[in-house]
């Protein structure tokens, strides 16, 4: 099968790029690099370039003929959203229906997106299922629902086959070591906390330690990136081979929350390992962090037949931590 994935030099992008091409498949991946990476992209080709360039995509979907697409290009920063919105409904409203647009003029049918727990909002309840309402709170979330609405009149009336997959907190790197997380600048928890146990970083702030929560820290659903990848090749399958028609959506997660501390408590004994400790410091709760995220995945589960694999936290910290220790070397060469 051919696929063009859109997004590929990225964190989750670059590990569905590796899942598919040692899956036999021949990859094309298309990134602008303002995020991603050229050396995350290890297997398949790489077309350098934007969404916003509709000529780009005419003579890729000329030359190329996909059996699907997967779409991994977007901004995801809730803060950042929140100040700047225009940049998400241009890049994550406005530059996916280019890419929708050339795959209905070019009759690509299968489409997965990146969606987000965060079109979810404030949680009327937990663990969060595919009926939960979807009322986001920050233009990032709103921005990822308004595609989600799009890919459902698309289905209607292009007969365009769509699954979203709704992910809660992507985390973990490949078990082979070869790549792993980079943001610039990292805002995520687990590679801070890694990063201030290696020493490329002072501390680790915890945002509250005020919330109803068994210790007063926010919980999360950790969800590890292969498995995450691995949902969205068997929802590609799950389209391609027609097992459902339409537009689909699945949460994805592991259905168990860690809180903060947990998570840092885990780090802390994996580290002791390598005799390296974590300077922690409490700090203000971060506007817009609902206290606790847990998905139902219960759909993905029995209609995609998807298992995660990786479900264990300390497993999840300890890939994160083997490519975190790669990138000291890295620095210190
Ligand atoms: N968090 C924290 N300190 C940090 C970064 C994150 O305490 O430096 C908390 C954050 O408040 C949230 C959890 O860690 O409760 C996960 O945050 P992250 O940004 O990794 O993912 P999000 O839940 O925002 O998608």
């Amino acid at each position: 099968m051919k696929f063009l994935i859109v997004g590929g030099a990225g964190y989750i992008g670059s590990h569905m790029v590796k899942m598919l091409a040692k899956a036999g498949h021949d990859v094309l991946v298309l990134d602008n690099l303002t995020t991603g990476f050229r050396q995350s992209v290890k297997y398949g080709r790489l077309i350098i370039g934007d969404l916003a360039d509709i000529n780009l995509l005419e003579t890729l979907f000329t030359q190329n003929q996909f059996d699907g697409v997967m779409h991994f290009a977007a901004n995801s920063l809730v803060g950042e959203s929140m100040n700047n919105p225009a940049k998400y409904y241009r890049n994550n409203v406005s530059n996916t229906l280019n890419l929708l647009d050339v795959m209905v003029r070019h009759n690509v049918k299968h489409f997965i997106f990146s969606s987000t727990a965060a079109t979810f909002g404030e949680p009327e309840y937990v663990p969060i299922d595919e009926k939960h309402p979807q009322k986001p709170i920050n233009p990032y979330g709103a921005s990822k629902l308004m595609i989600e609405r799009i890919l459902q009149d698309y289905a209607q009336a292009y007969s365009l086959n769509s699954v979203c997959l709704r992910y809660f907190n992507a985390c973990g790197a490949d078990p082979e070591g070869e790549i792993g997380e980079c943001h610039d600048p990292e805002t995520h928890l687990i590679p801070l906390i890694l990063q201030a146990a290696s020493g490329r970083r002072e501390y680790i702030t915890v945002f509250g330690r005020d919330y109803p929560t068994v210790d007063g820290t926010c919980i999360r659903d950790y969800i590890h990136i292969n498995d995450l990848c691995s949902a969205h090749a068997l929802a590609m399958d799950y389209i391609l081979t027609g097992k459902e028609t339409g537009a689909l959506a699945f949460n994805l997660g592991n259905g168990t929350g860690f809180s903060v501390q947990q998570v840092i408590d885990v780090v802390n004994k994996v580290i002791t390992e390598d005799n390296c400790t974590l300077t922690i410091k409490d700090g203000e709760r971060r506007p817009g962090d609902p206290a606790i995220l847990v998905a139902d995945a219960t759909q993905a589960k029995t209609k995609l037949g998807w298992q995660p694999v990786f479900a264990d936290l300390e497993t999840i910290v300890r890939h994160a931590w083997a490519w975190e220790k790669k990138q000291i070397k890295k620095d210190t060469k």
